[in-house]
């Protein structure tokens, strides 16, 4: 690699040298460690015909690892401040292209038809920015792009949302998403020294492997994670109510289809697991037709 992006003496010296100074705001913190970025890149590229869209490469750590090791690399930075650094730190890499657009902006479908084309699967591989983790996860998930997987660093606590179980304490609205496009695991923790600058939370990588065809059978998505969102809306109050206040549906009708999968009527969204979910949501939906 032309520089050692890990050393953070090296950082600031490539900083500086383009007058550089971090946005909390677009959640720059950089990885400094040198173990993270090559096992993340391990987990990531499982061929070298795979092409990776990263997301946020800030000065590149990631990025280099990624080239090293796939066909192709596409690289969304919404930070034009960053494009000249990054030519300067991958100058060394031939399969890297940078796109300077907000990732929530962007058609990932004509971009992954558009740059990946000759790649046999692709992967995301990303350092998250906190400020949009879920959206960003949410996006590629629903978006139903052609992914294999999806290898990610996210704040502790949204990696323990997202690998949760759905019926359990530590699920939200965003577990059951999860867990319908794909199956979720923890890779490893990655302490707040490992950046600069230390944000004040801990991180973990996750991987979420795209289901190719979703675990269960949900009449109609939309209305499944409407009713998904209403039931966790307000995590103190029962289901019932959430449901009901939120997808526009009588108390009575709520109790009956609880009733009929086999729950109480004061049953929280916490406790209901995901085949039930979407049972749920399948004769409510009849409700309404
Ligand atoms: N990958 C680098 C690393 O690991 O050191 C940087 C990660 S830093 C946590 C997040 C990066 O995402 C920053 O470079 C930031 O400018 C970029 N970013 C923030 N919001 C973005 C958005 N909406 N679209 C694309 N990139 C964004």
């Amino acid at each position: 690699m032309k520089y050692n992006l890990s050393d953070p003496a090296i950082v600031r010296t490539v900083l500086s040298r383009y007058g550089f100074s971090f946005s909390k705001a677009l959640g720059q913190n950089f990885l400094i460690d040198p173990d993270v970025c090559p096992a993340m890149a391990e987990a990531a590229v499982l061929s070298p015909e795979d092409g990776v869209l990263e997301i946020g490469p800030g000065i590149g750590v990631l990025t280099a690892e990624l080239c090293a090791r796939a066909k192709k690399v596409v690289s969304v930075e919404l930070d034009r401040r960053l494009l000249s650094v990054l030519a300067d730190t991958l100058s060394e890499f031939d399969n890297i292209e940078i796109v300077n657009e907000d990732v929530l902006k962007l058609d990932l479908h004509a971009l992954l038809r558009e740059k990946f084309a000759d790649c046999a699967r692709v992967t995301v591989c990303a350092n998250l920015p906190y400020y949009i983790t879920s959206p960003v996860v949410m996006k590629l998930l629903e978006d139903r792009l052609p992914l294999s997987q999806i290898v990610v660093m996210v704040q502790k606590e949204a990696a323990e949302r997202l690998c949760a179980e759905v019926g359990t304490r530590e699920a939200g609205a965003v577990t059951a998403a999860v867990q319908y496009y794909a199956s979720a695991e923890t890779l490893f923790g990655v302490g707040r020294e490992s950046f600069v600058p230390s944000p004040n939370v801990d991180s973990a990588v996750i991987r979420l492997a795209v289901r190719e065809t979703p675990e269960f059978e949900i009449d109609d998505e939309k209305f499944f994670f409407q009713m998904v969102k209403a039931a966790f809306a307000q995590r103190r109050k029962t289901a019932q109510n959430g449901i009901s206040a939120g997808m526009g549906l009588s108390k009575a009708q709520v109790a009956a289809a609880l009733e009929a999968v086999g729950l109480p009527a004061n049953v929280r969204a916490e406790k209901i697991p995901m085949e039930t979910m979407a049972a749920l949501s399948n004769i409510l939906l009849s409700y309404r037709t």
